[in-house]
């Protein structure tokens, strides 16, 4: 006996980040058509590096992108932390996350929409949407779908423009300024494939946290707190930095030459519910946290491929939107109420900061994901918390 098939179902997606595209590739590959608008005249990102967790790997192994992320990207053999010029802790070893650049992230993410054959739009801006299935464009146009998705990034209009759903924003007091810089010949081979979170707490907190991100590429986030104007700018101001770290001095003066970075403040915002009638919300548009624990992809990358899945397991909408937030929102607030907590307490600069209740968020696994793919991904026992 078949099955009968599901009518083909129409999606219309605001923002192409890495939501965006996640959940477009995520429904596409199930079946369903999906036009995704993106509102630069291009599909890219900034110059930065990103860390991709566990729990994101087994999303991305979900709709096929995993293998090439670990191709294109490293795996960090330990995470070590240096207090004042000197090595606290290493840990993480064996630990399954990969470090990568944003625009190859950004790019596998994008050809791997088109493949599925999303329909991506550029030079096109929502301005909000209407639960009953419609994407309202700048033009004054309205799109029907079946779902409309506000992946538009924090601060996202979709959300805005939904009443029914709730907000709650807080600011902390440190930003980070983060650039991609060229790999100097000092710093190359697999020994340096590893994070190096430096950090200096007098008179103010400062950290630079190193991470390589392929053979010609470093990327560093350099943290530092909003009221350090010198610290807080771009371009780099090499003195204000290397000042405090001068063991790092030839990095930050390429720190300071870097071109396209950008600083951003620690936010977090909560919105409750995620969704409203036939419209909803992934990634940072529901759920921007502060990057203390980096995991505001990650977490956006897993919730929106569930969210697929839960439209495949049920075929009312209300109940897949249900479900989907019922089993992905105690993960997501979680994950930005310990990255706040971090934030607030600086608790990775003593070093051996990741407890397995720290790693919870990277350790979860969504009901998108089977035992098989987890199997792939195994846990280091000092890691775990089962
Ligand atoms: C310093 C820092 C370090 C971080 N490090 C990590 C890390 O190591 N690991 C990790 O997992 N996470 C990390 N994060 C978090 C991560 O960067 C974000 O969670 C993630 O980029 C959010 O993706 P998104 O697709 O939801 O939103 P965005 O990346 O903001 O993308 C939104 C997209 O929508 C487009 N858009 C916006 N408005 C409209 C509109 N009206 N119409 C159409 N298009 C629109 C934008 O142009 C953009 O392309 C970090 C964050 C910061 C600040």
């Amino acid at each position: 006996m078949t099955t009968p098939r599901k009518p083909t179902r129409h999606a219309e997606v605001a923002g192409a980040g890495f939501a965006g595209l996640t959940v477009s590739i995520a429904l596409a590959r199930r079946g369903w058509s999906v036009r995704l608008h993106e509102q630069n005249d291009e599909v890219r990102d900034f110059g930065a590096g990103i860390l991709l967790w566990r729990n994101a790997m087994l999303a991305l192994e979900v709709i096929g992108v995993a293998e090439a992320i670990r191709d294109n990207g490293v795996r960090p053999q330990y995470y070590e932390t240096n207090l004042d010029g000197v090595s606290v802790s290493a840990e993480l070893l064996g630990y399954p996350y990969w470090a990568i650049t944003r625009p190859k992230l950004h790019a596998l993410l994008a050809d791997a929409a088109r493949a599925a054959g999303v329909e991506i739009v550029t030079g096109s801006r929502a301005v909000g949407a209407d639960p009953a299935g419609v994407l309202i464009m700048e033009d004054g146009g309205g799109l029907e779908a079946d779902l409309v998705i506000g992946a538009d990034g924090a601060g996202s209009v979709v959300r805005n423009s939904l009443g029914d759903l709730a907000q709650e924003r807080k600011k902390y007091s440190d930003g980070v300024c983060r650039v991609l810089i060229p790999r100097p010949e000092e710093f190359r081979g697999e020994q340096w494939d590893r994070v190096v979170d430096f950090w200096t707490l007098g008179p103010d907190a400062m950290r630079i946290l190193f991470i390589s991100t392929g053979p010609e590429t470093i990327y560093l986030g350099m943290m530092a707190e909003t009221s350090n104007e010198r610290a807080s700018r771009i371009p780099i101001d090499v003195e204000a930095w290397s000042e405090r770290f001068p063991q790092l001095a030839p990095i930050v003066e390429l720190a300071g030459k870097a071109e396209g970075g950008r600083h951003d403040s620690y936010q977090t915002t909560r919105v409750t519910p995620w969704s409203t009638g036939r419209a909803v919300l992934v990634g940072d548009s529901a759920h921007s946290m502060c990057p203390a624990l980096g995991q505001g992809a990650s977490v956006g990358i897993v919730n929106a491929v569930d969210l697929a899945h839960a439209l495949d397991q049920y075929d009312d909408i209300g109940q897949a939107l249900a479900e989907w937030e019922r089993r992905e929102r105690p993960m997501t607030d979680g994950a930005q109420s310990r990255s706040g907590y971090m934030a607030e307490t600086r608790t990775l600069a003593r070093g051996n900061g990741f407890t397995p209740e720290l790693l919870e968020t990277a350790n979860f696994v969504s009901a998108a994901v089977s035992p098989e793919l987890a199997a792939l991904y195994p846990v280091p026992e000092a890691n775990r918390s089962w």
